[in-house]
C-alpha cells in the first residue's frame, strides 16, 4: 500500500519541517529538507515495523540474524522512497515546495559502513530479505566514522574522516531501554552450587550497549526489517563516587574507553591486523547482539531449548564467530543448561559465510589477548577446541590434520576453525570458490563433514543497482519484459534475449548507454574538473585495490597500449577510457603505490599530445556505492581481471553486466558462472584458469623467463623503473613482479603469465567495439542474463536450504 499522494506528502514534510526546525518549506535548508524526507519516511517504516514484529510474534515464525561488521549501505532516501513506492510522488512533492529532488538526494552522505564487496553484500541481503518477507534483522556497529574518505593530493591516496553521522542519523532511531551490558576482562571465580559447578566473571569492565535501529523497507510489500546497529556507552558515565572522591579525570577515562569501541571501522579489506580494539569491537557487537536475541527468545517462549527451531544466526565471514562461544556462554552460565545440550542447540543455530581464500585474511588471534580481554569465552573456546580435536583424531588418526584442523594450535586462535565446527552450514560464494573451499582450503573438514558443505553465489539488490540508477534501461526493459515484472522476478530479464535480432531495439540500447555516458562525463566535469570524451569506450576497473584484483595488469598494458602509440600515432582508431576508482587500505603500501601510478600514468598521458582524443587515463577519487551509482550505467566494459582462484564472487562484476557492460576477464569467483549463462561470445575471457593457476605455482614460475622474452612486456615493466614526467619512478613495483619483495614471491599474482592473453583480450574488445550492432546485441544478452545474479535468488537459496524459513 502507498503511504501517501503527492499532496499528503507535501503536507507531511511541511509539518515535519516544522515540528523539527521551526521553519517553514520557503525558509529550510536542503540539509533540513533531507532531514524532514527522512523523518516522514522514517515514521512510516516505524508504524509498518511494529505490523511485522506482531505478526511475526503471532505466526511463531523462524527469525533470521544476519550478523556482519560491515554494512555498506550507501544512501538510503532514494532507496526507501522506492521501496515504499513513493518515489515520483516524493520528486513531485518536493519540486511543488520549491526543492530540485536531485539535490535533496545529493545532500545525503553514504552510510560507509563497511570497505568493499562484504559489506555490500550485507546491505543487498537486507534488501532482499525484507522483500521476501523473511523476518530478519541485521546486525552491526554503528562506527562514528565511516570508511575513510579518499583524497588525491599529488598523486597520493589521503585519508580524510567521514563524519557520516551529522545527516546519517536521521534514520536511526535509538532504544536505550532495549541496552545490553557486554563485559571485558576480570577475572573467573567457580563455586559448587546444587551438584552444579558455576563461573562467574568477577571485576570486569563492563560497557553499555545501545541499539540505534535502521528500518528496511521491502518492495512490493509492508514488510520492514531491522538493521540494528550497536552503541557503546559507559555503564556509569557520572561515576558519582569517583567524582566525590576527585577522580575527574578517571571517570571520564571510562567513558571515553567505552566510547573508543566504536570510533571507526577499520579500513583493511581481505587483510586481518590482529589488533585488541578491533577484538574488543567484535566481541561488544556480537555479546550485545546474542544477549538480546536470547533475551526476546526467552520472553515469548520461557525456553532455550527450541532456540535453534526458531532462531537461525548467520554469520558474514568470521568477524562474529565469537557468536559460537557466546551462545555457549548464556546458554551455560545464565539457564544452567549442560554442555552437550548446549552445543547441540549452538551447532544446530550458526551458519558460516566464507569470503576469502587468502591466506592473509583468514583471521587469528593470539590467544593472550582472548585470555586478557575475554577469561570467560576463552574459557569455553578451549574446551571447544579440546573436544574438536578429539573429533578430528579419532577420525584421522593423523598428527597433520589434527593441527591443520586445530582452533587453538601454537599461540593462536583461528576463527574459521571455530566455525567449521560451531556451524551447521559453511558456504562458499561461488561456484569455484565453493569448490576450492570443498577441495582444498577446508578439504579435512569437509571429508569429515560433507553436509555442511554449500554453495550459494552471491547476488545484487538489481532493484537498486538497474532499476533505480538507469532509468533509461529501466523503461526499455518495462517496454519489452512485460512492464514491472522483473522488478520482483528477476529472471524476466530473459525476455530481452528475444529482441536479439531488433535493430531499432539494439539502437535504443546504445543511445540509452551514450545518454548515461554524457551524463556522467558531466558529474566528472562537475566534481573532478575532468574532461572525458563519450564518443571513447568507457573502460572500467573499480573496487578495493588489492594485488590479487590486479589493477597493476590493467596498468601494464595501458603502459602497452601508450607505447605503441609512440612508435605508430595511428595506432589507434578507436579512442579509448580507462576510468579506475579504488581506496587502498592505510597500512597496505604497496597498494598505494598503485594508486601513485594509476595517476602518474593519467598525468604522463594526459599532456602527450599523441594521446588527445585516442587515450586517457582517469583516476575517479573516492570510489564508494554512491559513485558506483553514476558510474555503472555509464560502463561499457567491466574489468574483472584477478588471478583466478583468488576473488571469491565479486558482486561489482554483476552491476556492470546488469548495466549492459561487457566483461573482460578471468575464469574467477562469478565470472565462471556469469560464463555458462552467456558463452564464450558474449564476453572476452583471457588467462590462466585455477587450476593452471596451482599448477604454475606448483612447478616453479619464474616472470623473468617471460620478461626476457617478451619485447612488448619487458618494455611496460622498464617503463617502471623509467618512471613518468612527474618525476616519479617505480623501481619497487619493477622489483616486486621480477624478483618479489617483503616476502612476496616474485609476481605473486602472474601478472607476466596473463599479461599476453589480456592483451589479446582488450584487442578482442576494442575490435567488437566498432561493429556497434554486434556490441549493443552482446550488451543486450548481458542485461538479459543477469537475472541470476539478483540477490532475491541468493536469499531465497539462503532460506530453501540453510535457514529453513519460509518466504515470499
Ligand atoms: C559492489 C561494490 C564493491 C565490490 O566490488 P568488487 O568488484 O566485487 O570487488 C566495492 N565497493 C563498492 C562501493 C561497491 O559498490
Amino acid at each position: 500500500m502507498r503511504p501517501f499522494t503527492t499532496e499528503t506528502l507535501e503536507k507531511t514534510l511541511t509539518e515535519k519541517l516544522m515540528l523539527n526546525f521551526s521553519k517553514t518549506p520557503d525558509e529550510a535548508t536542503d540539509q533540513e529538507m533531507m532531514k524532514a524526507c527522512a523523518l516522514v519516511l522514517r515514521d512510516v517504516m516505524a508504524i509498518r515495523g511494529v505490523e511485522t514484529r506482531k505478526k511475526t510474534n503471532r505466526e511463531q515464525r523462524k527469525r533470521v540474524h544476519y550478523l556482519s561488521m560491515e554494512f555498506l549501505m550507501g544512501r538510503s532516501l532514494m532507496k526507501n522512497a522506492y521501496n515504499l513506492d513513493v518515489l515520483p510522488q516524493l520528486k513531485e512533492a518536493l519540486s511543488n515546495l520549491g526543492f530540485k529532488a536531485g539535490d535533496i538526494f545529493e545532500m545525503e552522505p553514504d552510510a560507509a559502513l563497511g570497505n568493499g564487496g562484504l559489506g555490500r553484500l550485507a546491505a543487498c541481503y537486507l534488501d532482499s530479505m525484507a522483500t521476501l518477507d523473511i523476518p530478519a534483522t541485521g546486525y552491526s556497529i554503528c562506527y562514528d566514522l565511516g570508511l575513510f574518505k579518499q583524497k588525491i593530493v599529488e598523486g597520493e591516496q589521503v585519508e580524510l574522516p567521514d563524519h557520516w553521522k551529522d545527516l546519517g542519523m536521521s534514520w536511526l532511531v535509538p532504544k536505550p531501554e532495549e541496552a545490553q551490558e557486554v563485559r571485558f576482562g576480570g577475572t573467573l571465580r567457580e563455586f559448587w552450587d546444587n551438584g552444579r559447578l558455576h563461573t562467574v566473571n568477577e571485576n570486569a569492565t563492563t560497557v553499555l550497549a545501545v541499539p540505534c535501529d535502521m528500518k528496511i523497507p521491502g518492495f512490493g510489500t509492508d514488510h520492514v526489517n531491522t538493521l540494528r546497529l550497536w552503541e557503546p556507552r559507559a555503564t556509569s558515565p557520572m561515576d558519582m563516587s569517583l567524582f566525590s572522591r576527585g577522580e575527574y579525570l578517571k571517570a571520564a577515562e571510562e567513558e571515553a574507553m567505552a566510547e573508543s569501541i566504536s570510533k571507526v571501522l577499520y579500513p583493511d579489506d581481505s587483510h586481518e591486523e590482529g589488533k585488541s580494539l578491533r577484538l574488543k569491537q567484535q566481541y561488544f557487537f556480537v555479546s550485545a547482539t546474542m544477549q538480546s536475541i536470547t533475551t526476546k527468545h526467552m520472553a515469548m517462549y520461557g525456553t532455550m531449548k527450541n532456540f535453534h527451531e526458531k532462531n537461525v544466526i548467520q554469520i558474514n565471514d568470521t568477524h562474529p564467530a565469537l557468536v559460537i562461544p557466546e551462545l555457549m556462554r548464556i546458554l551455560i552460565d545464565d539457564t544452567g543448561m549442560n554442555w552437550d545440550d548446549a552445543w547441540a542447540i549452538t551447532t544446530q543455530s550458526v551458519a558460516y559465510t566464507n569470503h576469502t581464500v587468502l591466506a592473509e585474511a583468514l583471521e587469528r588471534w593470539p590467544q593472550k589477548l582472548m585470555e586478557q580481554r575475554l577469561p570467560r569465552i576463552w574459557q569455553i573456546i578451549k574446551e571447544i577446541s579440546a573436544r574438536w580435536q578429539k573429533k578430528v583424531d579419532e577420525y584421522y588418526h593423523d598428527p597433520g590434520k589434527t593441527q591443520y584442523m586445530a582452533i587453538v594450535w601454537d599461540g593462536q586462535v583461528r576463527m574459521a576453525n571455530l566455525c567449521l565446527a560451531g556451524s551447521m552450514a559453511v558456504n562458499g560464494v561461488s561456484a569455484l570458490h565453493t569448490d576450492i573451499l570443498r577441495n582444498d582450503v577446508f578439504r579435512d573438514a569437509c571429508q569429515m563433514e560433507p553436509w555442511k558443505f554449500k554453495n550459494v553465489t552471491n547476488g545484487i539488490d538489481h532493484r537498486r543497482w538497474l532499476s533505480e540508477i538507469n532509468p533509461g534501461l529501466d523503461s526499455l526493459i518495462r517496454d519489452l519484459a512485460g512492464g514491472d515484472e522483473y522488478l520482483s522476478d528477476a529472471m524476466a530479464l530473459q525476455k530481452l534475449d528475444s529482441y536479439a535480432g531488433d535493430k531499432s531495439v539494439l539502437d535504443r540500447l546504445g543511445e540509452i548507454k551514450r545518454q548515461n555516458k554524457e551524463a556522467f562525463a558531466l558529474h566528472a566535469k562537475k566534481t573532478r574538473g575532468v574532461i572525458l570524451d563519450p564518443n571513447s569506450i568507457f573502460d572500467v576497473q573499480v573496487k578495493r585495490l588489492h594485488e590479487y584484483k590486479r589493477q597493476l595488469l590493467n596498468v601494464l598494458h595501458i603502459i602497452a597500449l601508450y607505447q605503441r602509440l609512440q612508435d605508430d600515432p595511428n595506432a589507434i582508431t578507436q579512442p579509448h577510457t580507462f576510468l579506475f576508482g579504488a581506496k587502498a587500505a592505510p597500512g597496505y603500501v604497496v597498494a598505494k603505490r598503485i594508486i601513485r601510478l594509476i595517476n602518474s600514468l593519467e598525468d604522463q598521458i594526459a599532456h602527450d599530445p599523441i594521446c588527445k582524443d585516442k587515450l586517457q587515463v582517469v583516476f575517479l577519487e573516492n570510489y564508494r556505492v554512491s559513485l558506483a551509482e553514476v558510474l555503472m550505467p555509464a560502463s561499457e566494459v567491466s574489468q574483472q581481471i584477478s588471478t583466478a582462484g583468488k576473488e571469491a564472487s565479486g558482486t561489482g562484476n554483476m552491476k556492470f553486466m546488469m548495466n549492459g557492460a561487457l566483461t573482460v576477464g578471468t575464469l574467477d569467483g562469478a565470472n565462471v558462472e556469469m560464463n555458462q549463462v552467456l558463452g564464450e561470445e558474449n564476453m572476452f575471457l583471457f588467462g590462466l584458469h585455477a587450476d593452471e593457476v596451482q599448477q604454475l605455482k606448483r612447478e616453479g614460475y619464474v616472470p623473468q623467463r617471460l620478461y626476457t622474452q617478451n619485447e612488448t612486456l619487458r618494455r611496460c615493466v622498464d617503463a617502471l623503473r623509467t618512471g613518468f614526467r612527474d618525476g616519479v619512478t617505480y623501481e619497487d613495483l619493477y622489483q616486486r613482479l621480477l624478483f618479489g619483495s617483503g616476502g612476496s614471491a616474485a609476481d605473486e599474482y602472474l601478472l607476466l603469465a596473463d599479461f599476453a592473453s589480456y592483451c589479446q583480450a582488450e584487442q578482442d574488445m576494442a575490435a567488437a567495439y566498432m561493429d556497434r550492432e554486434r556490441w549493443n546485441r552482446m550488451s543486450l544478452h548481458n542485461i538479459a542474463r543477469s537475472g541470476i545474479f539478483a540477490a532475491d535468488r541468493s536469499v531465497k537459496e539462503y532460506a530453501d536450504n540453510i535457514w529453513h524459513v519460509s518466504h515470499r
